[in-house]
């Protein structure tokens, strides 16, 4: 069966078309700046990148735009829509109310409204994009994959923040935590690769992308993660602060004469690399290039960023009384090797040891710690796509 997957921001889309089979990528492409003016990605499988601008004034122009691309007598992967079998939403948040996929009915399109507004920026659009498809392809069958329902196993006291109960009652105010398809899709990959039953290892990934994230995941269940009500907590970002003492919003507030928007606007936008970097960036390779010239506030966003990371796994050790496995991934973890070997070095009490040469290799799938290291440490490269077209799969 062919899966079109789509993950759809407020003004963007990303979509491939896989062949659930052999798992190959028929086409894949993005359409950016929809409502603005729009242009168009598409690239089938073994052909060229075409960019094309194109009129997109909604998403469900976009989607139309994506799907005659796709049928396209000249440089199309699909002999007519009927090819495509089903289609695979990436959802941001499905809140308590969604533990794992489902196929997407009036009902459950109403209850991810209803998690609107705990992820405002994100859960509309994926909710327009879904709306699109289904007019566009009233026919086929539609599933939503969930950012936060791998992380739906955690326990109360990991959820749990340490504010008045009322809040949670009321709001359902707690830890969620995002990027659970690929914590999910690479803890597996894990378990496959060290031969090990997924229900006996306990692992940590490190998702170190743009928005990058921790998860301690034992015995194939997520039990913490560092991203929280929102995926502002924890980790030093590209532009989101992470983990920060409430106080300095009050603080900023009062010194900046900015209200809350505002000053949430600097924690989510302008800080993270971007901001400790003083402007340099918040793309990882312009601080690294920044750091290696000599510049010390790139040089610091490095240490810093590499340090929580280091924290983080060793909270998650602690958590889970032990760690089998390291595992890295997402655009920084699965490429800058001498940032991994700068996190690993804070590892050296739970007894690993990096083999470097290894660790400078480029594989999708790479063991990067000696044979002798307590811990094995590991880069497994993620893959939502994927993993969203093999859930779509399994629940139809
Ligand atoms: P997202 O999906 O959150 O946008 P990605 O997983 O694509 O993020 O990761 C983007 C990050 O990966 C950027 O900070 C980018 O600099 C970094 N990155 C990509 N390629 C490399 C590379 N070869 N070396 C170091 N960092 C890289």
């Amino acid at each position: 069966m062919n899966v079109l997957v789509i993950n759809c921001g407020s003004s963007s889309l990303k979509y491939q078309v896989i062949d659930s089979e052999t798992e190959e990528v028929l086409a894949k492409g993005l359409c950016e700046r929809i409502g603005i003016d729009g242009i168009l990605n598409y690239k089938p499988q073994g052909g060229e990148k075409e960019v094309t601008k194109a009129d997109m004034p909604t998403h469900k122009q976009a989607i139309q735009l994506v799907l005659d691309a796709l049928v396209n007598p000249k440089t199309g992967v699909l002999k007519s829509l009927a090819e495509i079998g089903a289609v695979g939403h990436r959802v941001v948040h499905g809140g308590e109310k969604f533990a794992s996929s489902t196929i997407l009915t009036e009902e459950v399109l109403k209850v991810i409204e209803e998690c609107n507004d705990l992820a405002p920026l994100h859960n509309p659009a994926n909710l327009i994009g879904i709306r699109a498809c289904q007019e566009l392809m009233p026919n086929v069958p539609m599933v939503g994959v969930f950012d936060t329902a791998f992380h739906q196993t955690m326990p109360e006291k990991a959820y749990m923040y340490g504010i008045p109960y009322e809040y949670y009652d009321k709001y359902k105010v707690r830890k969620y935590g995002f990027h659970g398809t690929s914590h999910s899709f690479v803890s597996k990959k894990v378990a496959e690769l060290v031969g090990k039953p997924y229900e006996e290892l306990k692992t940590i990934v490190c998702h170190l992308g743009n928005g990058a994230s921790v998860c301690a995941v034992d015995c194939g269940k997520s039990v913490d993660t560092s991203m929280g009500l929102t995926p502002l907590e924890g980790l030093i970002m590209g532009t989101r602060c992470g983990d920060i003492d409430p106080s300095v919003l009050e603080f900023i507030a009062k010194k900046e004469n900015l209200d809350i928007t505002g000053v949430m606007n600097i924690l989510n936008k302008k800080s993270g690399l971007l901001g400790m970097s003083d402007g340099i960036g918040s793309d990882f390779r312009d601080i690294r290039e920044a750091a290696y010239a000599g510049n010390k506030k790139a040089t610091d966003a490095m240490d810093a960023f590499a340090y929580r990371v280091a924290k983080y796994v060793g909270a998650y050790a602690a958590a889970m009384n032990g760690v089998d496995v390291i595992a890295f991934t997402a655009g920084i973890g699965e490429n800058a090797s001498a940032l991994r070997s700068q996190i690993c070095q804070y590892f050296g009490y739970l007894g690993v040891t990096i083999d470097e040469e290894a660790n400078n290799d480029n594989k999708d799938y790479m063991t990067i710690s000696t044979p002798d290291s307590k811990v094995k440490v590991m880069v497994v490269a993620t893959n939502e796509e994927l993993a969203i077209c093999r859930e779509t799969v399994a629940l139809l």
